[in-house]
C-alpha cells in the first residue's frame, strides 16, 4: 500500500517512506500523510492525527496524570505496561474518563475540562438547519435564477429560506425599490410551487453613518432583512463601532451579514469595539451572521465565540451567489462549532413561527421609537 501511494502519479514529491508511513507533495503544495496501522488500533490513530496539536498535548497530560500514555499505537497503562487498543475515538475518550469530543471542539480552548465536568455543550449541526437567511439570484449580482434558487433550497430539504438579492447601492448590481417589489411578488409564488416558504429578503448596505440603502417604508415590508457593510471600511475604529452600534438598533434590522468584514487570505476586517456590538446585538435582538462562504467564514469561530458570551443569537448562512454554493453553510456550521454555539443560539434552526416571531419582537420593541 505505501509502495502504491508513493508512485501515485500526482505525487509531486515524496517527503517520506517507511514501513508504515509515508508522506507525498501533491501539485499545488497539499501534503498528504498515510499511516498503516491494525484496524485495532483505528480508533487511537483517528484522534492522534485530528485536532489541534493543544488539544493533543492537553489530552496527553491529562492521560499521564492518570498513569497513561496516549499514543496512536494505544493508551499505555505506565504501571502495568498493558496497552489498551481502540477501533473507535468514543474508546479513546472513554478510556481517559471522558465523554466523546467532536473534532471542531477540539481546539485546546478548555474542552477538555468542560468534558470532564459534563459542562461542555452539544454543538450544532448540518441537519438542525431549518433555512438559510442569505442567498442572491441573478435579480442582483448572483448566477442562479430565482426559480434556481429556490428550487436548490426546497431540494436541501429546508422548511424555510430567504432570497436576500443586494440593495439598490451596491455598485450597479442592485435592486432600486421597484424592483425589489417585483421580485417580492415572483419570489411568493416560486416557493409555493417549490413547496418552501420563500422569505421576501434584501441584503441592505450599511452606510458609513449607520444608516441603511433602503428607506423604512422599505425595509418593513420586508420578512428579514440582512444588513452588511460592503464599503467605507477605512473609517476610525469609533467610527465603526457607532455604525454598527446603529445598525442593531434599527428595528428592521434582522441579521448583521459577515459582521467583520473579512476576506480569509486578504483582509483581516475592519476593526470595531466588538464587545460593545456584541452586547448590543444581544439586547436589541439582532442576530449576527456566520457566513459560510469559504473566503469569508464570518464571524470566524473565536469572535463567535466571544459574542456567544453575550447571548448573541446566530444566523448560519450560506452567502450563496449559485446554486452550488448553498452547501457552504457546512462551513458557517463548521465555525459555529468551533465556537461551542448549540441549536438553540441558531435562528434559522427555530420553526418558521420562531423567526417571524423574532423579527416581531424586535420591531415591536422599537415600536414608536423610531429608527434614528
Ligand atoms: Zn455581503
Ligand atoms: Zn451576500
Amino acid at each position: 500500500m505505501i509502495a502504491r501511494f508513493v508512485q501515485w502519479e500526482r505525487a509531486q514529491a515524496v517527503l517520506a517512506e517507511g514501513v508504515t508511513k509515508a508522506s507525498i507533495w501533491l501539485e499545488g503544495g497539499l501534503q498528504i500523510d498515510l499511516r498503516v496501522l491494525p484496524e485495532d488500533v483505528f480508533g487511537n490513530l483517528l484522534q492522534h492525527f485530528t485536532g489541534s496539536r493543544e488539544h493533543n498535548i492537553q489530552l496527553r497530560e491529562l492521560a499521564i496524570r492518570k498513569g497513561l500514555r496516549v499514543s496512536e499505537n494505544g493508551i499505555l497503562n505506565l504501571e502495568s505496561g498493558e496497552n489498551l487498543t481502540c477501533r473507535t475515538e468514543d474508546e479513546v475518550y472513554a478510556a481517559l474518563g471522558l465523554p466523546y469530543i467532536v473534532p471542531e471542539m477540539r481546539l485546546g480552548i478548555g474542552e477538555l475540562e468542560a468534558a470532564a465536568s459534563g459542562t461542555l455543550p452539544e454543538p450544532v449541526s448540518l441537519q438542525d438547519l431549518r433555512g438559510d437567511f442569505h442567498m442572491h439570484s441573478t435579480w442582483s449580482d448572483g448566477v442562479g435564477s430565482l426559480e434556481e434558487m429556490i428550487a436548490a433550497a426546497a431540494a436541501r430539504g429546508y422548511a424555510y429560506h430567504s432570497i436576500s438579492d443586494h440593495s439598490w447601492g451596491r455598485t450597479g448590481a442592485g435592486l432600486d425599490p421597484a424592483r425589489l417589489r417585483a421580485q417580492r411578488a415572483e419570489v411568493r409564488a416560486l416557493g409555493e410551487k417549490h413547496g418552501i416558504r420563500t422569505l421576501c429578503s434584501a441584503e441592505v448596505d450599511i452606510r458609513a453613518d449607520g444608516t441603511l440603502d433602503y428607506d423604512e417604508s422599505v425595509l418593513e415590508e420586508l420578512d428579514i432583512v440582512v444588513a452588511s457593510v460592503h464599503d467605507a471600511m477605512n473609517i476610525s475604529r469609533e467610527a465603526m463601532t457607532a455604525r454598527l452600534l446603529r445598525v442593531c438598533e434599527n428595528p428592521f434590522v434582522t441579521i448583521v451579514g459577515h459582521p467583520t468584514g473579512r476576506h480569509v487570505d486578504s483582509f483581516p476586517g475592519y476593526e470595531f469595539d466588538y464587545d460593545v456590538v456584541f452586547a448590543a446585538a444581544a439586547r436589541t435582538g439582532t442576530a449576527l451572521e456566520i457566513d459560510g462562504q469559504p473566503v469569508r467564514l464570518d464571524l470566524p469561530s473565536g469572535l463567535a465565540r466571544r459574542a456567544r458570551s453575550f447571548d448573541v443569537t446566530f444566523s448560519l448562512d450560506s452567502d450563496a451567489h449559485a446554486i452550488d454554493h448553498l452547501a457552504n453553510v457546512e462551513y458557517a456550521v463548521g465555525q459555529a462549532r468551533r465556537a461551542w454555539v448549540t441549536r438553540d443560539e441558531v435562528l434559522n434552526t427555530r420553526p418558521l413561527e420562531g423567526v417571524l416571531a423574532f423579527v416581531a419582537e424586535k420591531r415591536a420593541r422599537f415600536a414608536g421609537k423610531g429608527t434614528g
